[in-house]
C-alpha cells in the first residue's frame, strides 16, 4: 500500500471518539509556493494567501464527497483586499487575492483582519453535489487573523465549538505552512441533527485546551510529520484515530475551451472589441496567471 509522507502538502483527518472529538491538520509547503508563483505578491499578501489556503484545506477535507467542493471567499468593502478567493476539490487547491498596492504600502507590519478587508465578510460554502447538498455561511472578517474568523463561523453558524490555528513562514525560499481544526460533534463525524449540540459539554473544553497547545513553529515544521504531532498533543488520551491521509495539490480548473465557451456567450461587437492589436483574445486565468491566446475565429 503506497504511504504518504505526512510532512508537507498533506491533511490528515483524527478523531478521539472518547471525546466526541474530530479534528483535521494539515501541512502546505510546495502547494503554497506553486499557488503564489507569477503573482509577485508582496510578503504580506503571500502570508495571508497561504494562511487561506491552510484554512481551505482544513474545511475541504471535511467534506465527505470526493467530487465535493469547498469555496472560501472574502468581500470586503472599503479595504486594502476587495477581493480573495480560495477553493478546494478532492485535494486540488487553488487561490487568488486582488488588493490596492499602494495602500498596502501604509499597512502596519502584522494587521489584523479589519485593516486589510474594512468591512468584510468571509463566506464558506460547502458543496456535495451527490448528495445535492449546498451549504453557505457567512461571517464577519474581524479578529487576529482567519484562523479567529473561521472559528466564529463554526460558533455562529453551524453551532459547533471549533478551535481553529494557522500559522505560516517564509523559510527561505519558500513557505512552510501549518493549520489545525477541532471541533466538538456528540453525534460522532457522520453529525445528525446539530440542535441538540451543547456548547459546555465538559469533554470540550479539555480536546480545546490541548488542540490549543500547539505552537506555530510546529504547525509549520516541515520535519515534523503530522501523525507525530497529533500524538504530542493527545497521548494521554484512551484513542485517537487518524483516517486516510489525503495528498494536496495545485490544481487549476482552467481549460480553453471553457475559456471558449465563455466569450461565445459575448455579442459580437464586444468580442470584436476584445480583439487585441496582436489579434487575438487575451484572457487570463486569475487563479494560475495562465494566458490564454484565443483566434476570434474559434468563438464566432
Ligand atoms: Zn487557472
Amino acid at each position: 500500500m503506497p504511504t504518504t509522507e505526512l510532512t508537507t502538502d498533506v491533511a490528515l483527518g483524527v478523531t478521539i471518539p472518547s471525546r466526541d472529538a474530530r479534528g483535521r491538520i494539515a501541512r502546505l509547503g510546495p502547494v503554497v509556493d506553486a499557488v503564489l508563483a507569477n503573482h509577485g505578491y508582496p510578503p504580506l499578501i503571500e502570508r495571508l494567501l497561504a494562511e487561506a489556503l491552510t484554512l481551505t484545506a482544513l474545511l475541504g477535507s471535511l467534506l465527505k464527497e470526493r467530487e465535493g467542493q469547498l469555496t472560501l471567499q472574502a468581500q470586503t468593502q472599503g479595504g486594502i483586499i476587495d477581493l480573495m478567493v480560495c477553493d478546494y476539490l478532492g485535494g486540488a487547491l487553488r487561490g487568488y487575492v486582488r488588493y490596492d498596492r499602494e495602500r498596502l504600502a501604509d499597512a502596519s507590519r502584522n494587521p489584523a483582519l479589519k485593516e486589510l478587508f474594512g468591512d468584510g465578510y468571509l463566506a464558506i460554502t460547502f458543496d456535495q453535489p451527490q448528495a445535492n447538498e449546498r451549504y453557505q455561511g457567512i461571517v464577519p472578517l474581524e479578529g487576529k487573523n482567519l484562523g479567529d474568523a473561521a472559528q466564529s463561523y463554526f460558533a455562529q453558524s453551524e453551532q459547533i465549538p471549533s478551535i481553529v490555528r494557522l500559522a505560516a513562514e517564509k523559510r527561505g525560499e519558500g513557505w512552510s505552512a501549518g493549520g489545525l481544526l477541532f471541533q466538538h460533534l456528540p453525534e460522532g463525524e457522520e453529525g445528525r441533527d446539530r440542535i441538540h449540540t451543547r456548547l459546555d459539554h465538559p469533554d470540550w473544553p479539555h480536546v480545546a485546551v490541548l488542540a490549543g497547545s500547539i505552537k506555530p513553529e510546529e504547525l509549520t515544521d516541515s520535519g515534523l510529520p503530522l501523525d507525530d504531532l497529533v500524538w504530542r498533543l493527545f497521548h494521554e488520551e484512551d484513542e485517537v484515530r487518524t483516517l486516510p491521509a489525503i495528498p494536496l495539490a495545485k490544481g487549476c480548473r482552467c481549460d480553453p475551451d471553457y475559456v471558449r465557451s465563455v466569450i461565445r456567450r459575448f455579442p459580437a461587437e464586444e468580442r470584436e472589441a476584445m480583439v487585441g492589436d496582436d489579434g487575438v483574445i487575451r484572457v487570463d486565468c486569475a487563479f494560475c496567471s495562465t494566458s490564454f491566446s484565443i483566434d476570434p475565429g474559434e468563438v464566432v
